[in-house]
């Protein structure tokens, strides 16, 4: 064996997950490399640049802010376990969220990082649900969500023991469900808890610089504890004998080998990765990998969002119909439902702003009705789409002057889920990934573990936890 390449740990993917798992895994002294088949770190999480401008590719906040002091929360154990300073990061806190439904968004709940604030929009709006909320709140205090082996409950029969009324039950559920479900209308109880308490109990917060500042800390810390990493290195496969990986085959042909390997791209893609590729079934099929992924448009605008009378909202997540429909879109993109984040709408402390407008939405969409379209067809298609997600979202929001919007745009960028797949290699564009997770992270191999969107901790937060916990769970505490 050739010791150079040769590691205790190999890493497929850098990410969030795979980078918290670098950390973790380097400190302990472990020799480990990251493998990235792209040429940028931060996977669903990075940012790009076009014509001048850096955009970040995912995010909209990163969710479990809990102030200085706050004890026992995920945010505060991914700091000690990377040995994170908080100021690192240098979070500034969200203004305020809504949840805005009908038409209109004529039924509307505030929330902020403050939870009081929307427990009191409940009281006010849903008087006779108030003792049922509550007793909800009370379930999810108490759910134990960092077990690895808690059984599986459907969140809507949970919720529904406690709220009876419909449209507050999808009210609480569409928030959930845009920020981590893999599971089309349902999702499970422990995954609902998470999602609550990340949004809901603890709350958003961001740099100033977005998303970059949290992936040069994760960088500087791996580089630091002596990690490797290795860009547009993608792996291509894993060879196996009696159960265990042998060696990793890069894309270039060239193969490594590691005691272990951490997977943090997805089970179905981990798998393709495993097995004679002859033999899996069609990867984009709707029983082997997750039938949820997005659209999103990003607007730059000459003026701060507040010039347009947006100034209040940071995130708002919105649905015009009788109930909430969670589901894999029948069209490109399913206008009913989606997100609007305003970057410039966070706390950024006196006299501190960022330098253009930007205004971002999310919709579910259909991979396959995005996926295979001429180039021509393909561009056409997200011009128009474009127009009619700016025209749905904007019903959720006070009326702009005629015109204003298109006055102030500068630039816009769309990504559909080709681009998802193009860029991270999640199939069928699943952000959130396969609807079967692998909470203990095992694979059919012995030496290989998920980690990451698959094990089922998502987001930004809950990504670097299952890096951590993975590299915790079945390689540091194994010696
Ligand atoms: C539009 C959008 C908005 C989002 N908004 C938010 C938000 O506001 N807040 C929040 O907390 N989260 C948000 N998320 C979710 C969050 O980004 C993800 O849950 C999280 O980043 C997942 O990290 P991961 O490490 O599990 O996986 P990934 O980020 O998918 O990382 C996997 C990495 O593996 C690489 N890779 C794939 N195949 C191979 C291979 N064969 N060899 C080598 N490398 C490979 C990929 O290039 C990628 O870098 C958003 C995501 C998107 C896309």
């Amino acid at each position: 064996m050739n010791s150079a390449s040769h590691y205790d740990v190999a890493i497929i993917g850098a990410g969030m997950s795979g980078l918290a798992a670098g950390i973790r895994l380097a400190h302990f002294g472990k020799r480990v490399c990251i493998f990235e088949r792209h040429n940028a770190p931060g996977g669903l999480n990075g940012f790009y640049s076009l014509g001048g401008r850096r955009y970040d590719v995912g995010l909209h906040a990163m969710t479990n802010f809990v102030r200085p002091g706050v004890k026992g929360t995920p945010l505060g154990k991914l700091l000690r376990q990377l040995r994170i300073d908080r100021d690192e990061f240098a979070l500034c806190e969200q203004k305020q969220s809504r949840i805005a439904f009908g038409p209109q968004g004529g039924t509307s709940l505030r929330f902020t990082n403050d939870f009081a604030v929307l427990e009191s929009e409940v009281a006010q709006r849903f008087p006779a649900q108030i003792d049922g909320f509550r007793r909800l709140v009370g379930a999810v205090r108490a759910y134990d969500d960092v077990s690895l082996d808690a059984p599986a409950e459907s969140a809507r029969a949970v919720v529904r023991r406690h709220v009876t009324d419909p449209l507050l039950e999808d009210m609480l559920f569409c928030p959930v469900m845009y920020y981590g479900s893999a599971t089309e209308r349902d999702l499970e109880f422990g995954q609902f808890v998470i999602m609550f308490k990340a949004l809901f109990l603890e709350g958003f917060a961001r740099p100033f610089d977005g998303v970059r500042v949290i992936i040069r800390v994760l960088l500087e810390k791996f580089r630091a504890a002596g990690g490797e990493r290795r860009m547009q290195c993608g792996v291509r496969a894993l060879r196996a004998h009696a159960g265990r990986a042998t060696a990793l085959v890069l894309d270039d042909g060239s193969e490594v080998t590691a005691d272990h390997v951490l997977s943090s791209i997805g089970a179905p893609e981990t798998e393709v990765l495993i097995s004679d590729q002859s033999k899996i079934p069609n990867p984009q099929s709707q029983f082997f990998t997750g039938a949820l992924t997005f659209v999103e448009t990003i607007t730059i605008l000459d003026c701060p969002p507040a010039a347009l009378g947006w100034g209040e909202d940071t995130i708002v997540f919105f649905n015009d119909s009788d109930r909430f429909d969670y589901v894999r879109s029948a069209d490109q993109v399913d206008l009913r439902s989606g997100v609007i984040c305003i970057p410039n709408n966070f706390d950024y402390g006196p006299g501190r702003a960022l330098p253009e407008g930007i205004f971002r939405c999310t919709c579910l969409a259909s991979y396959d009705r995005w996926a295979h379209l001429p180039e021509e067809t393909y561009r056409a298609d997200k011009a128009r789409w474009y127009a009619a997600i700016q025209r749905s979202a904007q019903r959720f929001l006070p009326p702009a002057p005629a015109g204003a919007f298109a006055r102030a745009t500068v630039t816009t960028d769309m990504f559909t889920p080709r681009t998802i797949t193009r860029f991270t290699g999640h199939f069928g564009g699943a952000i959130y990934g396969s609807p079967v997770k692998h909470r203990q992270g095992r694979t059919a191999l012995a030496n290989v573990y998920l980690c990451g969107t698959d094990q089922g901790f998502l987001g930004i937060v809950g990504a670097m936890l299952s890096g951590i916990s993975m590299a915790n769970f079945h390689i540091l505490q194994k010696g």
